[in-house]
Formats: structure tokens, C-alpha cells, sequence
């Protein structure tokens, strides 16, 4: 029963990003089973999920063709390594396809199992470039606050979560941040519209890069829209910017594409909709739809060259980089993604739906601002909707909005009082009718509860 398995869970599972004393409390929501674009728990009840899981679930759930992918690999090889000059054929077959599917400056590609692996790869592989190319002190790796990128010691670090840093003494050394480049927050009570607050955030990069000294700067890493830190979108302005500054000071350029790669943003990648070419890009999630784990980085020319050429060993890999099951399943993915037309679907279709529906949200008198990008989505909840107001802190109003969503049956999360969704991609233009008609019912219900 579902007492019994919360019981179970609370005894011995400890969830990640979780409040252990919490859990133990209330008992978790057991999902059981998921269709398309819906859940069912244990009590079965019925759930929207806009958020495609955490953010991977692209292509929706119950896809045939990956599960098939899965099934017919692990009966002819559940797994074989690619260390030491073997590989196995769905490995090949999917490095070949990514280069394809990435923008033409990347050819290579190095495989791990998930984002944080990705990024850690990252922060080994742009130090072993300077390196091997004599400048072993460009060892520095400027990042963002609130931005995300994995729970490992070096994706935590890249990270900007000042809660994550707290914990277990991160950063690691030779990663800094910057501000993240979020207008509301920064540019609006300044007055700045918002393409000038893009070049001013941008040129806070430039500072950074002076101030630790170019001849110390080995790259810079950023998500062409924060996903965990709130769905922030950028100024247009932002990314070309930024591309211009890393190119003058030689710091190479790296995209996460974890949570925007594979659709999400209404291009295969988030830097092809922000309009920048990375030298290195990292993915995961979206790559497998989530059915299985796999990540990995995206080698660009510029550094596929010095350590394809001049590199030697790179001293570097997971027991399950190129695991044959995760590369099959990834690939039957990818196929699905072009065989649905589902990046066309949410650039021409979808997407502007949603940003329509958005824009009808932001008259809501909870909401201060309303923004989409393909298919990411973000409400910001203020008390004072005409001055912009922000709600005190401890009436926790984005978990109070999440409460009701989850009670409505749709899941939409809570970063702070930032409302985020990034739906499954197959998402038709009447489900978004329904998720948004849930979402502005819950947005009722928390304003009810606001004005109490
Ligand atoms: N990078 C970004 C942008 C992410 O959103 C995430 C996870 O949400 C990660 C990296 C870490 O990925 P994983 O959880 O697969 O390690």
C-alpha cells in the first residue's frame, strides 16, 4: 500500500535535495506509471507534468522506439567499455549522429553518464588544453551565481548556489562567478532596458576577466538560460556579447547545454536561440529523454585539434562512458526528435502558443513577470504587482504555489517565487490549454491565500 511504501521510503531512501526531517514527516508521492505527458502516483492520481520530470523527459513518457532500443541492446550487449581502443557500435553510431545534430564546430564528442560528470570533464579538459599548449596558469573557470551545474565537487563548484557552497566547503579552487544576468533583479531598478542591462552583465565578465588576469582565465561556462535557478532568460544582447569578450581575451567558451540541448529551446541547442558558438558543450538529460543516464561533452574544433594533435593521454573517463545501452536509447531518441519534428514543432508551434498564454498570464495581479523561450516558462510572483514588490522571504509563497499545483494535479516548480515549467516537447497546443488553465488556477488560489 502507499503508507507501507512511505513508511519503507522514510526508513531507509534519503532523496536528493531533500529536507531529510521533513520527508520523514510527510511521506513522499510515489509515482507509479506516466503516459505521454501525464503521471499517475500510488493513488492514482492523475498528473500533468510540466516539467518533463527534472527537465529531460523530451520526446514524453511510454516512447516504443526507446524502449525497443533498450531491450534488443541489452540482449545483444548490456555493456562493454570503450577504455583502451575498444568501443562498441551504438557508441560509434551515436558520436556520429551528434555531430551531425551539434552546431558544425563540433565533430568529438567525450561520453559520461550525467550533467555534473559532463562538467567535471569540462574543468579537467580546459586545464589539460592550456596545459598541453604551454599555459598550465590559465587554470581559472569563471561561472555565474545561481547558476547549476551538477552535485559533484567540481559541478557544484562551477555552480553558483550559494546553499550548495555552504555545504562540504566549495568552490573548489580556481572557479569564480559573476552575477547571473537576471534583469529583474538588476537592471530594473536601475531603469536599464533590458538589452542594455545584457551588455552590462555581459561586461561584467570582462571585469572579471581583467581582474584575474587574462594569462589566468582558461574559460568561462554558462547556461544559455539558467534552468535550476529560475528560468532566467537573458537579454539578447547577453550571449553575443559575452562570445565577443571571451574571443578577445582567447578564454574559451562553454555552453551547458544540460537542461536547453535537444529542443528545449526550439533549436537543437540553446546556444543556436541565443545566438553564440561554444568551443565546448556539455549535455545530458534530453539526450536519452531521461529513459537512461547519459551525458557527455561536446570537444569544438579548437580544442578537439590541440588534443587530438598535441595532447597525448587524457588521464579521464567513466567505466560507463559510451555505454552501449544509454548511446542505443540515444539514438532511437534523437531519431524520434526528428522523425515527430518535435524541435520545428516547438520553434513554429508550441512555443509562441505558450508565449502567448504566457503573455495572458502576466496580467494576472500575482504576477510581475511572465517569460518563455521555446518550451521554459517562468511567473514571477510579487505582492505588489504596479511597484513589483517581492514577497517577504518566510511566507515562502513559490512553496505555497507549488503546494496547489501539486494539490491541482500539475507540477510546475518553485525557485524561490519564480514559477518554473519546461514541459515534454510533444506537448499539443490543447494540453497547453490545459496546463495553463491549471497553473491559473493555482495562481487564484495562492492570491487567495496572499490576501489573507
Ligand atoms: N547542468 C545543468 C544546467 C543542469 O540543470 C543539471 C541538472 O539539473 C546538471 C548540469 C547536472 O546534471 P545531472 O543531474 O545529470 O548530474
Amino acid at each position: 500500500t502507499t503508507a507501507e511504501l512511505q513508511a519503507a521510503d522514510s526508513a531507509h531512501f534519503l532523496h536528493p535535495f531533500t529536507d531529510f526531517q521533513g520527508l520523514a514527516r510527510k511521506g513522499a508521492r510515489i509515482i507509479e506509471r506516466a503516459e505521454n505527458i501525464y503521471l499517475w502516483d500510488t493513488e492514482g492520481h492523475k498528473i500533468l507534468d510540466a516539467m518533463s520530470g527534472l527537465w529531460c523527459v523530451n520526446v514524453g513518457y511510454g516512447q516504443k522506439a526507446l524502449v525497443d532500443a533498450a531491450t534488443k541492446q541489452m540482449q545483444q550487449l548490456p555493456f562493454y567499455n570503450a577504455f583502451f581502443q575498444t568501443a562498441t557500435v551504438p557508441a560509434i553510431e551515436l558520436a556520429e549522429r551528434l555531430a551531425q545534430v551539434t552546431p558544425p564546430q563540433f565533430q568529438h564528442v567525450f561520453f559520461s553518464s550525467s550533467g555534473s560528470e559532463s562538467n567535471d570533464t569540462i574543468v579537467r579538459m580546459v586545464r589539460r588544453y592550456w596545459d598541453v599548449l604551454g599555459q598550465p596558469q590559465r587554470s581559472i573557470i569563471i561561472s555565474r551565481h545561481n547558476a547549476y551545474h551538477g552535485s559533484t565537487m567540481a559541478g557544484a563548484s562551477l555552480g553558483g548556489m550559494i546553499g550548495m557552497h555552504a555545504q562540504g566547503g566549495l568552490p573548489i579552487p580556481g572557479i569564480v562567478h559573476i552575477e547571473q544576468p537576471y534583469w529583474w533583479d538588476h537592471g530594473r531598478e536601475q531603469g536599464l532596458t533590458r538589452e542594455a542591462f545584457g551588455l552590462q552583465a555581459a561586461h561584467w565578465l570582462e571585469e572579471k576577466i581583467l581582474s584575474s588576469g587574462p594569462e589566468n582565465v582558461a574559460a568561462f561556462i554558462g547556461e544559455p538560460i539558467q534552468g535550476a535557478g529560475g528560468v532566467i532568460i537573458p537579454p539578447s544582447t547577453y550571449w553575443p556579447e559575452v562570445q565577443r569578450i571571451c574571443r578577445k581575451y582567447g578564454v574559451l567558451l562553454v555552453s551547458d547545454e544540460v537542461i536547453c540541448g535537444f529542443g528545449r529551446t526550439g533549436q537543437w541547442f540553446g546556444c543556436e536561440t541565443m545566438g553564440f558558438e561554444p568551443d565546448l558543450m556539455t549535455f545530458a538529460k534530453g539526450v536519452t529523454s531521461g529513459y537512461v543516464p547519459l551525458g557527455g561533452v561536446m570537444v569544438g574544433e579548437r580544442v578537439a585539434r590541440v588534443l587530438i594533435e598535441q595532447g597525448g593521454e587524457f588521464n579521464h573517463g567513466y567505466t560507463y562512458s559510451g555505454h552501449p545501452v544509454a548511446c542505443a536509447v540515444a539514438l532511437a531518441n534523437i531519431g524520434l526528435i526528428q522523425e515527430l519534428k518535435l524541435v520545428e514543432h516547438v520553434r513554429e508551434d508550441v512555443g509562441p502558443y505558450l508565449a502567448q498564454a504566457y503573455a495572458q498570464l502576466a496580467e494576472h495581479p500575482l504576477v510581475g513577470e511572465a517569460q518563455t523561450c521555446g518550451l521554459m516558462g517562468a511567473l514571477l510572483l510579487v505582492k505588489d504587482k504596479a511597484r513589483g514588490t517581492a514577497f517577504p522571504e518566510a511566507l515562502a509563497m513559490g512553496m505555497v504555489c507549488r503546494g496547489h499545483c501539486f494539490r491541482e494535479g500539475v507540477i510546475m516548480r518553485a525557485v524561490g517565487d519564480r514559477m518554473i515549467i519546461a514541459p515534454p516537447l510533444v506537448i499539443t497546443r490543447a494540453q497547453i490549454d490545459e496546463m495553463v488553465a491549471l497553473i491559473r488556477r493555482c495562481l487564484d488560489l495562492t492570491l487567495a491565500d496572499a490576501v489573507k
